[in-house]
């Protein structure tokens, strides 16, 4: 495949959408989860301390990760639609193939 814009053949997958899809998604994955980890350390506190600590973190941690998955998910279908899926370094071009 070629850059229609400068011909080079160096071209490369942005996967912007998705990137930016799974970050975005951790990162209100994890505030949800801190939202939700209050509530977990709550219920947690029946076992003092290591209910805690363990109920908050496991919150955290699914959290983060669903929020990641769900957002890399969500972004990837923004990939070649919203956002240009190819770039080629030389020409700093970004295109689509259609
Ligand atoms: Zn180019």
């Amino acid at each position: 495949m070629n850059c229609p814009n400068c011909g080079s053949q160096n071209v490369q997958l942005r996967h912007i959408g998705r990137k930016v899809g799974s970050s975005i998604g951790a990162a209100a994955g994890g505030l949800a989860a801190m939202e939700g980890a209050s509530a977990d350390a709550v219920i947690g506190s029946l076992m003092p301390v290591v209910g805690t600590i363990t109920g908050g973190l496991i919150g955290f941690i699914i959290g983060v990760g669903s929020g990641a998955t769900l957002g890399a998910i969500t972004g990837e279908s923004l990939d070649g639609t919203v956002f240009d899926e190819y770039c080629c370094p030389v020409g700093e071009c970004t295109f689509n193939t259609q």
